[in-house]
């Protein structure tokens, strides 16, 4: 760049010295010489006026090479800013769903006239699912799995300049048009899943802009990855393992919100606290493992038969507690009952052999009816609960 703008000088100044030099001869000869009287003087001049073309046309060249220059400068620029904007506001996310919602408005803009889209593997590493897309041309936005993918196989990025090639990967599907890029978000070196660019017309993956990609997906990677650490970390200290419901301290600290909420709103609260019937006889007649199914297929059962906004927690054992903020008593009662009727009617299988039924015993508490603390709602559940076991079991006992 340096070099270029000093040759241009030099150019300028050839052309000042020349410019000077012709005035000088014309004025020099007091104005009356012809270049066809001075033949010499003639021949002279059309090498001059010959070389000072040469001179106009390469300062035309370098001075379109110099915008082109600039222009490159200042695109690079942008994306610089464009990416420490990425950094910044993925850093500022708190959770993967932010994430994915941010992750379209901060990598378009890198990559005009491209569609594109963040695509993640699953869990269970057998799919890879698209996270974040962007721009219109979705064709090729679609499920697949990791065998499918050229970058992901090699564990790095997949250029592909004419799409039309047989080398593409499985899981862009022809009709396929222009250039596409895939890069492995790699991170402690395990892949993620794959930024991938879809360019609507060739030239436009530049190198620079193969190389933006990997920085990009770098970028990702790293924000993806430490999120769902934080998301797995904050799952482990409010979650039970084997049912994967909530545990005993969230249950109690979001009793204790959905108390003060109800208040508040001068709403109702329903809690349910259940315990399996004799799962002692159970665990004795099947083994301990089976126990662990049933209870594992329990806290689904559960899941499946309360909202979303609801929370089924293991309080312990093999007792549960289910909140239901905004439901009546009545409909609490309703719920514990399809509940019990649930559970009899769970097909438990352990090893292909089926094992034996499983009943609940249920009570029924409700805010502000039977307490306004949890302290005092979570006794009279209980009670509840003591109720319904003495007085024969697999049946739901309101408090009193
Ligand atoms: P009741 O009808 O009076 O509730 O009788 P029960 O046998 O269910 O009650 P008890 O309190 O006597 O026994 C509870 C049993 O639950 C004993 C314990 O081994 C079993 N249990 C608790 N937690 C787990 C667990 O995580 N896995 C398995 N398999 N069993 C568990
Ligand atoms: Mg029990
Ligand atoms: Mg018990």
């Amino acid at each position: 760049m340096v070099a270029e703008e000093n040759r241009l000088l030099q150019i300028r100044s050839d052309r000042a010295k020349f410019t000077a030099n012709f005035t000088m001869l014309v004025v020099g000869s007091g104005g009356i010489l012809s270049f066809g009287l001075i033949p010499l003087a003639g021949t002279g001049i059309n090498r001059h006026i010959k070389r000072q073309k040469q001179v106009e046309a390469d300062l035309v060249n370098s001075e379109k090479k110099l915008k082109l220059w600039v222009d490159e400068l200042e695109e690079r620029n942008n994306e610089i800013s464009q990416l420490a904007e990425l950094s910044d506001v993925l850093q500022a996310c708190f959770t993967l769903e932010e994430a994915y919602i941010a992750l379209p408005e901060l990598v378009s803009p890198l990559f005009p006239n491209t569609s594109g889209g963040v695509f993640l593997i699953s869990e269970s590493k057998t799919l890879v699912e698209p996270v974040a897309t962007w721009k219109d041309d979705y064709a090729y936005l679609n499920l697949f799995t990791p065998t499918e993918c050229w970058a992901l196989r090699r564990g790095r990025p997949y250029f592909l300049k004419d799409s039309q090639s047989p080398l593409h990967c499985q899981h862009l599907h022809p009709p396929l048009k222009g250039q596409t890029l895939c890069v492995p978000m790699m991170a402690q070196g395990e892949a993620l899943g794959i930024l991938q660019l879809i360019a609507f017309e060739t030239g436009q993956l530049t190198s620079t802009k193969q190389l933006l990609a990997n920085t990009v997906a770098e970028y990702i990677a790293i924000t993806l990855a430490n999120l769902k650490l934080r998301e797995t970390l904050k799952n482990q200290s409010i979650r039970d393992p084997l049912t994967s419901l909530f545990n005993r301290r969230y249950m109690e600290e979001s009793l204790e919100r959905e108390v003060k909420r109800a208040e508040r709103k001068e709403q109702s609260l329903g809690l349910i606290m259940l315990d399996v019937d004799h799962f002692k006889r159970f665990n004795d007649t099947y083994g301990h493992v089976a126990g662990d199914i049933v209870l594992r297929e329990l806290g689904q059962l559960f899941k499946s038969m309360i909202r979303g906004s609801d929370i089924a927690c293991r309080y312990g054992g093999e007792e549960f507690m289910l909140l239901l903020p905004e439901a009546s008593l009545q409909i609490t009662q309703l719920r514990a009952e399809q509940i019990r009727i649930g559970a009899k009617h769970l097909n438990l299988q352990h090893h292909r052999q089926p094992l034996g039924a499983v009943s609940l015993s249920l009570g029924v508490a409700s805010f502000p009816r039977h307490g306004n603390t949890t302290e005092t709602l979570i006794r009279a559940a209980d009670a509840a609960l003591t109720l319904a076991k003495a007085t024969g079991r697999d049946l739901v006992a309101v408090a009193e």
